[in-house]
Order: C-alpha cells, then sequence, then structure tokens
C-alpha cells in the first residue's frame, strides 16, 4: 500500500470523496474546507501528494509558484486580491491531513 492510499485528500481528488470544486487543471484541485475559518476557505492541493509544503517546495517547486498564483486568482475573484495563505505544517503547528495543502482565506476583511 502506499502513502496515499490512505490519504484524505488523494482521495478528494480521485473523486472517492465528494468535494465542493473550486478549481481545477492538470496537476491541481481546489476545494472549499469543510469548516471554513473565514467568509471564503478553499484548500489547493497538488495532485501528487506530498506531505508538507517543504516536500512540495524541494520536489516540485514549479507547482508551489502554481499554486500560490491559484491562490491569487481566487483572491482576485473574492475579494479584491487579498487573502491569507497558510501551510500548517507538522502535528504541532496544527496539520491534521499530510497531503500538503494551502489554505487560501478571503472573502472578507481578516482578524490580524
Ligand atoms: P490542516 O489542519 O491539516 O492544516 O487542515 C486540514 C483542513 O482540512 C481543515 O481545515 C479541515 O477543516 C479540512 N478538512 C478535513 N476533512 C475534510 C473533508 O473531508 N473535506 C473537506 N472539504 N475539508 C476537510
Ligand atoms: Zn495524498
Amino acid at each position: 500500500m502506499s502513502e496515499s492510499d490512505d490519504c484524505l485528500f488523494c482521495k478528494i481528488i480521485a473523486g472517492q470523496i465528494p468535494s465542493s470544486k473550486v478549481y481545477e487543471d492538470e496537476t491541481t484541485y481546489a476545494f472549499n474546507d469543510i469548516n471554513p475559518k473565514a467568509k471564503v476557505h478553499v484548500l489547493v492541493v497538488p495532485k501528487k501528494h506530498y506531505a508538507n509544503v517543504a516536500e512540495l517546495a524541494a520536489g516540485d517547486p514549479t507547482e508551489l509558484a502554481h499554486i500560490v498564483s491559484i491562490a491569487q486568482n481566487i483572491a482576485d475573484k473574492e475579494f479584491h486580491g487579498a487573502y491569507r495563505l497558510v501551510f500548517n505544517t507538522g502535528l504541532d503547528a496544527g496539520q491534521t491531513v499530510f497531503h500538503v495543502h494551502a489554505h487560501v482565506m478571503t472573502g472578507e476583511k481578516l482578524d490580524e
């Protein structure tokens, strides 16, 4: 069994678990967070499984830049280009799903 066989976000990307899709292309999938922390709270994930943002940055920096540009596009549409981009990394930082995901929070003025 590979790492991704037991990964919630790999299953969402494969369509085995339903999600509310915001954007999709060949390499990347974006969907609404099930427990939103802002008016608009989207998770942007590479279709290829990487455990965290450091692994993605080392393995595919172009995809990391692509994820940032998708976040920008969502915020351009939802809130004049303003957004918060968060990659929780490690259990003690609150990472609960070990398939890298950008939290894009936007759509309203955010608390500091
Ligand atoms: P983390 O805590 O790992 O940074 O973020 C995981 C995020 O995934 C959380 O914000 C959580 O609400 C979201 N999440 C967990 N399970 C599901 C799910 O089944 N569907 C969706 N759309 N989001 C999920
Ligand atoms: Zn995965």
